[in-house]
């Protein structure tokens, strides 16, 4: 798995360092475990996915993150993502709006020893009383980019969220440079919705 990210482009040593640490077969479902290390979305329960490896090794470096950067995720899901930014050192807060994943990805937090504050909740409008947040990290695909994940953001952070309609979304990556955002984008990715008062109802 590693040598096909490397292949399609993934630089960052310490993003294929976590990634290479991490076993997702430990966060696929038991019919899928021999499926974990392909480069595929695979199905975790309630209609979600765990993202393709390629897509969260993408977003990941897009993050550019530092150790012991303060870093929100929003869409916990298996809980993948969390434990790779975990290992990477961020200090790590994640939303999931399933409390049935939510209980799952906990159990494997707790059982790899990783330190991750979690909550059920609805991760479009933040969490106010965590922020502001170093890095922000959106797993599902939103409609426009939610005002008060911009509002959490600190000064020189950066936010990755993929934005579109429902069949696919561009990966938007927004630095805050002091009261402005930087923007760009890269194009063609498809994610379950993102669903909430500030994304799809
Ligand atoms: N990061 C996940 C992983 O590593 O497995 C990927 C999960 S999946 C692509 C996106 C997740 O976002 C789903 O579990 C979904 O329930 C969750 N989600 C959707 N809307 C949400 C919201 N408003 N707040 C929190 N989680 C949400």
């Amino acid at each position: 798995m590693i040598e096909l990210l490397s292949h399609r482009g993934i630089r960052d040593e310490r993003v294929l360092r976590a990634m290479s640490v991490v076993d997702r077969h430990l966060f696929v479902q038991e019919p899928f475990i021999n499926r974990a290390y392909e480069d595929s979305a695979l199905p975790i329960g309630h209609s979600q996915t765990i993202s393709q490896p390629y897509t969260v090794a993408y977003m990941t470096e897009c993050l550019e993150m530092k150790e012991g950067d303060k870093v929100l995720e929003v869409g916990t899901g298996s809980g993948y993502q969390a434990v790779i930014l975990a290992e990477m050192g961020a200090r790590l807060f994640t939303i999931e709006r399933h409390m049935g994943l939510l209980t799952q990805a906990r159990k494997i937090f707790d059982k790899l020893g990783y330190q991750i504050v979690s909550k059920c909740g609805d991760g479009t409008i933040g969490w106010k009383e965590f922020a502001p947040f170093d890095r922000i990290l959106v797993t599902a695909g939103a409609p426009e980019i939610p005002q008060p994940l911009l509002d959490q953001l600190n000064s020189g952070g950066i936010l990755v969220i993929p934005i579109g309609d429902l069949d696919v979304q561009n990966l938007h990556v927004i630095k805050r440079v002091n009261d402005h955002f930087e923007k760009r984008e890269t194009f063609g990715f498809k994610f379950v919705p993102l669903i909430g008062r500030k994304g799809w109802r």
